[in-house]
This record gives structure tokens, sequence and C-alpha cells, in this order.
């Protein structure tokens, strides 16, 4: 450890932003060097929504404040962001939800994860040749359509616990949508950037173009009839409205009839769709318990696999400015994504040893490859070999997954906890629009490749399959009682975005509103990326003096969180999004 200690004393990067441990609560403090705000903190005694749409959060609120539960208030979250955030989830899409149930005090996790159709093939990605698709070759059109599953989440939730009669939760959306709303600035942006892929189809080119065929502006009031008969339609009955039925039939000519890119959804897929409840994959961490969503996400396993490899360093006395944490940090990561990219998939294809790779000895052994005082030489970034009841080799897999997506948090008066991320995939998924919602492309976070080296991958497309995700919707729980609810979009970066925030907040003792504004440095696979325009890039030099390569660019996280304590609630949104945090 001396030389861990020695480090502690080095350089301070990140405090030249003046930035306070302490900021006050209800005030957005001034700009920091870092080029980011600190997110404002909101102080709430009873609920709290905090999400990436003022539309959406104020409607979630309003739930609450009327007695309604946070499964409740999250239905009328999802619907209107559904709306006012189109390119990032929604009713075409898929989820998973963490939640904490203050009665039971129990967490369980919840797959609303869309599938891949009974007719698809391991060989969904690759061209004749056999080669993978470019990326985007793959994403446009019906090849990458998943079956959605957020419309069942939502169901199944509020059977188990909802408490308001679940047509009065699709209200606000059904209002927004008759009344229109404006475009965000963010969404406007997007709109822009995005031209031609967007126009590749015509009721998404209706939809996002003005009459003229320029992208909409922010500030447009846009109306959505078509969304607003899809959730009265889902409003009057219930989930198997949306997998069976008009709705259905849309979805299903959308996906097969979307031109040279056509996809293999059927109506048995839809009708056939499940939510499945997982085991929750929770590790301690420093005298708390980690808790989130297993495969098939490996959001928690990665998470709890950095944790569990950084307990055996002391963070706290290095501090969050040195860049020997970053050391520690970056190459955790990388070791957890070399086990990720080869052991992580769809527990029900594929046995995946999650409990070996979160074992405390086995992290113990990989936290030693970080006893050198230089970054990991790529060589030495492999995957290990967790203790596994039968054994099973599978190659690396090579899944391209670009940020998009949105994450919510939710408390309500009794306590419940709601942690969910939610997502289309690519940002505005497949294109693909039907019903007044877009189509997830969920199916492009499948691996291109089916083998590698002759060895099947784990995470290759197979029917029925769930594509690996990286979402991390967490809850941290002290003494059995939630402390803090978080997580964010941002594709494969999700898991660096929720780990590095985690750390802050146990280890630095950073507050909401600086966790999901801190500069991100995140390193998957060698190169660290670091968050231009911020304090990061304050530690540029030092990261490349221990010998890594590093990459400045924009980081779009979108964290959400929500403290909770005996005095109450402390919740805030990323700056980087439009997000806000409503409580009473
Ligand atoms: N599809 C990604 C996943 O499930 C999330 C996409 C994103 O955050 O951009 O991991």
């Amino acid at each position: 450890m001396t030389k861990r200690t020695l480090a502690a004393l080095g350089l301070v990067f990140l405090t030249a932003t003046g930035a306070s441990a302490q900021q006050a609560s209800d005030t957005v403090a001034p700009e920091r060097a870092t080029g980011l705000a600190v997110a404002k903190v909101v102080t709430a005694k009873t609920h709290m929504v905090a999400a990436a749409h003022p539309l959406a959060a104020a409607a979630g609120e309003k739930i609450l404040a009327d007695g309604g539960s946070a499964i409740d208030a999250m239905i009328a979250v999802q619907t209107v962001l559904g709306l006012v955030e189109p390119q990032s989830s929604g009713l075409g899409g898929g989820a998973f939800l963490v939640y904490y149930d203050a009665g039971t005090k129990r967490i369980t996790t919840l797959d609303g994860r869309e599938t891949a159709p009974m007719e698809a093939t391991p060989k969904l990605f690759l061209d004749e040749t056999g080669q993978p698709l470019k990326f985007f070759d793959a994403v446009v059109g019906g090849r990458s359509v998943g079956t959605p599953g957020t419309v069942m989440l939502m169901q199944e939730a509020h059977n188990r616990w909802g408490r308001k009669d679940w047509k009065s939760l699709f209200a606000p959306a059904e209002t927004l949508a008759r009344d229109g709303f404006a475009v965000s600035p963010r969404l406007a942006t997007l709109i822009a950037t995005e031209g031609d892929k967007l126009k590749a189809f015509e009721a998404t080119s209706t939809y996002f173009f003005g009459a003229d065929g320029a992208p909409l502006k922010a500030g447009t009031l846009l109306k959505n009839p078509a969304y607003a008969e899809t959730l009265s339609t889902i409003a009057a009955g219930g989930a198997p409205a949306f997998y069976t039925g008009p709705i259905a039939d849309a979805i299903v000519d959308t996906v097969r009839m979307s031109g040279k890119n056509a996809g293999v959804l059927s109506l048995a897929d839809l009708a056939n769709y499940r939510v499945e409840e997982r085991r929750p994959v929770c590790i301690d961490y420093r005298a708390l318990e980690v808790c989130g969503m297993g495969p098939p996400s490996s959001g928690a396993v990665a998470i709890g696999q950095m944790l569990g490899m950084l307990e055996n360093f002391d963070l706290k006395a290095l501090g969050k400015d040195n860049p020997e944490s970053w050391r520690l940090i970056g190459d955790a990561q990388r070791l957890a994504f070399a086990d990720r990219e080869r052991y992580l998939a769809d527990t029900d294809f594929v046995p995946i040893p999650v409990k070996g790779l979160l074992d405390k000895t086995y992290l113990g052994e990989r936290a030693k490859l970080l006893d050198g005082d230089k970054a990991l030489g790529n060589d030495a970034v492999t995957s290990g070999k967790p203790e596994w009841d039968h054994a099973f080799n599978f190659g690396r897999g090579a899944a391209i997954e670009l940020p998009s997506t949105s994450h919510f948090v939710i408390v309500d008066k009794d306590g419940n906890v709601v942690s969910m991320t939610t997502t289309i995939e690519n940002g505005f998924g497949s294109r693909l629009m039907t019903g007044g919602f877009l189509l997830n492309n969920e199916l492009t976070d499948f691996s291109f490749k089916t083998h590698d080296d002759g060895m099947p991958v784990a995470n290759r497309v197979e029917p029925g399959k769930r594509p690996r995700s990286s979402m991390s919707p967490t809850i941290v729980m002290k003494d059995g009682k939630p402390l803090l609810a978080i997580g964010s979009p941002g594709g494969s970066q999700i898991i660096g975005y929720v780990a590095q925030a985690l750390i802050a907040h146990i280890d630095w003792g950073m507050d909401v509103g600086e966790i999901v504004a801190m500069p991100h440095l995140i390193n998957r696979f060698g190169p660290y990326d670091l968050e231009a325009g911020t304090g990061a890039e304050k530690l540029a030099e030092p990261l490349k003096a221990l010998g890594y390569e590093v990459k400045m660019g924009e980081m779009n996280s979108g964290l959400h969180a929500i403290a909770l304590s005996a005095d109450g609630l402390k919740g805030a949104a990323d700056p980087r999004r439009e997000g806000v945090a409503v409580g009473k």
C-alpha cells in the first residue's frame, strides 16, 4: 500500500476547478472551469422524480403528489419520455427496472429487454460473403428491430406494485400528444444532424421534418395524434392491446416492409413476448451493497467486478485528482471489459459464471494485476478464468455500442424506489416509425460476428435471445435501506459513467449534484476517453506518462440520481442533457 499512499500525496488536478463538495441545495453553482455546471441539487421530503425531460419529470411528480406509487409514476414518465424524447426510449424499445419495495424491503429486477425474432439466425448481421455489416447498414431498417419489451414491463410492474388505475397513467402523455409540446433544443439538434437516415422512411420523415423538408426547430409545437391513439388503445386494453391486434399488425408490417433491410419480426414474436424477473446482482463495496441488473445486461456484473477489484485499494486516500486513482479505475474497467467481452450474454441461452465473475477471491487475484505503477499493456488485459461448475469456452465477441437511451429515478412517499434505464438503442433506433413511436434497433447490440478463433461468441444472435446490454440501473443499499439510486445512458460507456459516480459518492464523498456533473474519464479497451472541455483534460499528460493513449471527445452521459436519507431526498440531473429533478 505504501506506493499507493505515496501517490495520494501526488498532484491535484480536478480541484483546480474550485468546485466544492458542499454545493448548496436548490442553487445552481457558477459554471466550473470544467465547462460543466455542477448540477442543481433538489431537495424534497416525501417524493421525487429525476428524469431526462421536465415534462416527463412533472408528469411523474404529479402522479406521486396524487398518491400514486413509484411504479404508477414510472408509467407516466416513460410514456411522456416516449413523446418528448422519442429518439432515446419509448413503446418501441426495451428497459430494465431495478425496484426497491419498501413493504417487503426487497429489490426486484425486471428484464423488459427486446428479443430476437424466432426467424433470426446468428448470421443476421453478416453480408453475403460472411463479413459483418457496417454498423449503420445494419441499424437502419427492420433487420435490427427486436420484439419491444417496454409496454409489457410497464404492465408487469403495474400488476405487482401499481396503486392507481392503469388507464389514468396514460392521460398525461396522451394529452401532451394531442395538444402538442415544444420540440426541445436537444431533439432539434439531433434531428438536424440525423438528416438522411431519418428521411429514409416516410412516417419518420413526415414526423420529424416540416412540409418544406426542413428539420423541426427547437420550440416548434409538435403534435403526435398517432401516439395519442396508441396510448389510448393501451390504456383501454392493457399490454395485450399492444402485443396483439392492430398495433402489433402495424409493427410487423413496418418491420417486414422496410425495403432492402427488411426484418423478420412476426406476430408470434410479439404475442409470445415475456418480461423476465431476474435475480438482482449485488456486490458488497466498502460496507455498502451495490445492486443492479444482471444478464442479459452486463452492467451490474461489470460494475461489480470493477468495484470488487478497486476495494483492494485506498481510493479515498488517493483522491479524485490523482492520476493513480484513474490508473486503477481505468485498468480495473479494462479487465472487467475483457471478461465482459468473453462471458456476458443472455443467461437463458448461454451459461455464464456470474457467481465466479463476482467472487471476491477471483477479483482479488485480478486486482493484483493492478499492482504495478504503469498502465497495463494491451497483452496483459485478457479475460480471466472465474470459477465455474461446468466448463465452457467462448470466443471474444464484437458488438458496436453507440450512446442514446434514457435513465430515470423515482422515490414515492412510502420509500419505494424505481431505477430504470430505457432505450430504443441508437438515437432514433431503427428509424422506423409506426403508431407515433420509433422502433428499436436493439438487435445490433448482439455481436455481429458469430465465431472467434473457431469458438462461438456468447453474445451471437440466436432466435428468442436477448442482446447483451450495458444498461446499469443501480440502487445502493446501506444497512438494508436504499441510499442512492442512479443510472445513465451512454452505450457501453454507461458502465464507466455509473461506476465513476458510485466511486465519487462512496469514496470521495461527493454529493448527487457533483457526481452527475463531474468530468468523465473512461477506459474500456486501452485508450483513455477523457471528456473534452472539462477538468478531465488536465489528466491527459499524467495519464500519457503512465502509458495510456488518450482520446478527448464529447461524453454524452445522462446520469440521474436520487440520494435517500433520514432527512429526505436529494436529486440531480446530468447538466449534459435536458433533465431535471422535481419533488416535494
Ligand atoms: N443499447 C444499449 C444497451 O442496452 C444502450 C444504448 C445507449 O445507452 O446508448 O446497452
